[in-house]
């Protein structure tokens, strides 16, 4: 039986007080809590275990080294992806973004085309228009739909043998939408177009099978796996990461340097220039551990019960609307109530112990073509309840009765 309560026990921030309430968190979307083994396998590195990795001959480098390799083994069994050298880690989805946005901007010409959403977090779109910019390609952008979902004929017009990447979400993180990315994985593989995915908000609400998917590309951050900070993932299929330039030069991504000319070390060398974040990448493996302990098709049933009964209850209330509408949803409730700013809402809920997101969510354009300044937003995890739904509704009419 799933039970979040059980769940619950091992996130001890859950049982802190906030404005003298209990804490509601419900602010998953833009990083998850951590459970407690990944907080004390960070803190057990740096009392034991601390050492540089991929250069010591002494026994903490090689330990260090050691768990660090077994987390990209984790990732690549948790992604099925077939060779764990196509699993680069980086800083988080912006980073693992960039470095794919830099390479191909080194290999994209005038004439050539990269397609984005509308819908995109800053992360998948800046960088792309960076991009573009540097290679003089086109940027085209997939317009998306009053309910929020993305108009498939518009980008099955705009594919086309000038397309060289396709850089898609796989969820909205300000609107929750789902989106059908192997029907699009398959409509760009019929030209020669290269796809990544923005997987941030999927990678613990999806079960992932990146061979499956085909996908040449995806990307994520650990944080919102209920993992550290400052970790993130780049998967690439061996052969494109082969390809693509190296994005920066330092330590660790070289095989032989002299003065004038370097050469580049094997995968995933070549894309992890400098020290990484060795405790955060060791403490990562503890937070995909206990994903596949619960399963996360488990934990996604779980939120998809939160989701559809948070909705129902939010729907009820007056001059209350649900921005984005889509009938595949990911646990993300985004609205407005007509009247009320969104930061007083988030402001007061605050005063109640509930902690919730108010602004543009680094979705600009999707507040444009909402046409809303902002939203308040709801993201749910596995460990949230249905008593903390309950509470937050309550609060939230509270909220609305006191800025009436
Ligand atoms: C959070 C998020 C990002 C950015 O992730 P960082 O961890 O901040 O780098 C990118 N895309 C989506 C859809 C996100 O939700």
């Amino acid at each position: 039986m799933y039970s979040p309560e059980n769940i619950r026990k091992y996130f001890p921030i859950l049982d802190s007080e906030v404005n003298q309430h209990k804490l509601v968190y419900l602010d998953n979307a833009a990083t998850t809590q951590k459970h407690q083994s990944v907080i004390d396998t960070v803190s057990q590195f740096y009392e034991k275990e601390n050492s540089n990795i991929h250069r010591g001959v002494h026994y903490l480098s090689q330990l260090s080294t050691n768990k660090f390799e077994q987390t990209r083994e984790s990732v690549k069994n948790f992604i099925n992806a077939q060779h764990t050298h196509e699993v680069i880690f980086t800083k988080g989805t912006t980073d693992s973004i960039n470095l794919l946005a830099f390479s191909y901007s080194k290999i994209l010409k005038k004439g050539d085309e990269v397609i984005v959403s509308e819908m995109e977090h800053h992360s998948n779109l800046v960088p792309w228009q960076m991009c573009c910019d540097y290679s003089q390609a086109t940027l085209k952008v997939i317009p998306i739909t009053n309910s929020g979902e993305l108009d498939m004929s518009f980008f099955k017009k705009e594919l086309s043998k000038k397309t060289k990447l396709v850089a898609l979400t796989h969820i909205s993180n300000s609107l929750g939408t789902i989106n059908p990315i192997e029907k699009i994985i398959e409509l760009t593989h019929q030209t020669d177009a290269k796809i990544l995915i923005d997987g941030a908000q999927a990678a613990a609400h999806a079960k992932l099978d990146v061979q499956k998917l085909d996908v040449d590309f995806y990307c994520f951050s650990a944080h919102k796996l209920y993992g550290p900070t400052g970790v993130g993932v780049l998967y690439g299929k061996e052969k494109l990461l082969n390809m693509l330039p190296p994005y920066q030069g330092g330590g660790e991504m070289i095989k032989d340097v002299s003065i004038h000319k370097t050469t580049y070390a094997e995968l995933p060398h070549k894309f992890e220039a400098g020290t990484p974040n060795i405790a955060g990448v060791i403490a990562f493996k503890k937070a995909i551990d206990f994903i596949e302990e619960i399963g996360v098709e488990n934990m996604k049933e779980h939120e998809d019960i939160l989701l559809n009964y948070a909705t129902l209850k939010l729907e009820e209330i007056p001059n209350l609307s649900i921005i984005g509408t889509a009938p595949k949803k990911s646990g993300i409730i985004s609205f407005v109530v007509s009247g009320i700013h969104h930061y007083d809402l988030g402001l007061i809920l605050d005063k109640l112990g509930v902690a919730i997101r108010t602004g543009h969510h680094c979705t600009q354009p999707v507040m444009k073509k909402m046409n809303v300044s902002g939203t308040s937003r709801i993201s749910f995890a596995c460990y949230n309840t249905k008593t903390e739904l309950d509470y937050t509704v309550d609060c939230i009419k509270k909220a609305i009765k006191m800025l009436s």
